[in-house]
């Protein structure tokens, strides 16, 4: 038996079904799917989807073949889009079905035709000039004949309510309606969906949200924390008036103060920028990380909980929207950062 760690990543998958069934609802009458590249954005692909397809979801978003064959035992029966398309090398495991590429280039499309591949999705740029066709390509024919299951673009701006690109992309999108054979439209992420009706189309894709992120304010009633952080006591230490803390010295104690040290740090994610910032929870008290984070190593501060001991555990301030704010880490990041060391357990 393999020691057991000492951080666990505990991740609530009511959460991340409750999580969807509100984007489900807030897509109106668009079914919503989900995007779980990035191995579920860090908190594990397979465990996500085994519980959203129990759910009732059946589109799943990947960005590689790699991602896509991770869950090849269980998406035989759903509906799997690979958002980067098709490269040579590709070529086999996307004919071999059954997820589909989402052809994002002219010569991804030529590719597929020439190998008389069958039903695919298809990416277009509506102004973000990430990935994906040219409107007017798709409005000269480049598309034609294809059977396309679903047509999409992306929106580059939609945690920003008021930016006018979010219509313009919209309009560009629109255009395409009834152009090619494509059975469901698709523009809206997470963000995109509080957007509203009109940028719902057939079917939406959030990320972000069924893990617990929010960027938008219209969201936070609806989503919950996904993933929690929690790390094992490694030692209590009291540190007198004129004493410093962690690499640099950055914090010099002004008064006697009682230090948890916690086993995790930034190469478990848990960022420099939370030095001095972040917090953590025990015994109800709100507990403030003391000086710089370590690689492997966090300070807090533990005056507020005074039965704390070595080898008890406490929990990090994971909740996406206030640990970004703690760190100035986008919430993208701070999830798909998560290392490999961890405990992952599922309730
Ligand atoms: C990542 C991604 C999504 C999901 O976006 P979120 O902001 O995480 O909801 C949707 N569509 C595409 C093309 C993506 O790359």
């Amino acid at each position: 038996m393999p020691s057991p760690a000492p951080l666990r990543l505990r991740l609530d998958g009511a959460a991340l079904v409750d999580n969807w069934r509100a984007l489900d609802r807030l897509s109106g009458s668009a079914i919503c799917g989900a995007a779980v590249k990035a191995d579920g954005y860090g908190i594990g692909a397979r465990e996500a989807v085994e519980r959203l397809a129990g759910a009732g979801c059946r589109d799943f978003f990947v960005a590689t073949w790699g991602e896509a064959a991770e869950l090849a035992p269980w998406y035989a029966a759903l509906s799997l889009s690979v958002f980067h398309g098709v490269r040579e090398g590709d070529m086999a495991a996307a004919l071999a079905g059954p997820a589909r590429p989402c052809l994002c280039t002219r010569e991804q499309v030529r590719r597929w035709r020439d190998a008389g591949g069958g039903v695919c999705d298809a990416m277009v740029d509506t102004g973000m000039n990430r990935l994906g066709l040219a409107v007017e390509d798709v409005r000269a024919g480049l598309l034609d004949g294809l059977a396309i299951d679903t047509l999409m673009s992306h929106l580059a701006c939609s945690d920003e309510s008021g930016n006018p690109k979010n219509a313009a992309q919209r309009e560009a999108f629109a255009s395409l309606v009834g152009r090619t054979l494509a059975k469901r439209l698709s523009l809206a992420n997470s963000a995109g969906i509080a957007l509203g009706p009109d940028y719902a189309f057939d079917l939406t894709r959030p990320g972000l949200s069924l893990y617990g992120g929010v960027q938008v304010e219209a969201l936070a009633p609806h989503i919950r924390q996904v993933a929690h952080l929690e790390a094992e006591i490694i030692q209590r230490r009291r540190v007198e008036p004129g004493d410093t803390v962690g690499y640099n010295a950055t914090f010099t104690a002004s008064a006697p103060i009682e230090l948890a040290i916690l086993n995790i740090g930034y190469a478990d994610g848990y960022a420099r920028g939370f030095s001095g910032r972040g917090r953590a929870f025990a015994e109800g008290a709100e507990l403030p990380v003391v000086g710089r984070v370590s690689m492997d190593l966090v300070a807090i501060a533990v005056d507020a909980a005074p039965r704390l001991a070595e080898g008890d555990w406490v929990e990090l301030d994971f909740d996406l929207p206030a640990a970004s704010a703690q760190s100035g880490i986008a919430q993208y990041e701070l999830l798909t950062g998560l290392g490999d060391r961890y405990q992952r357990v599922w309730k």
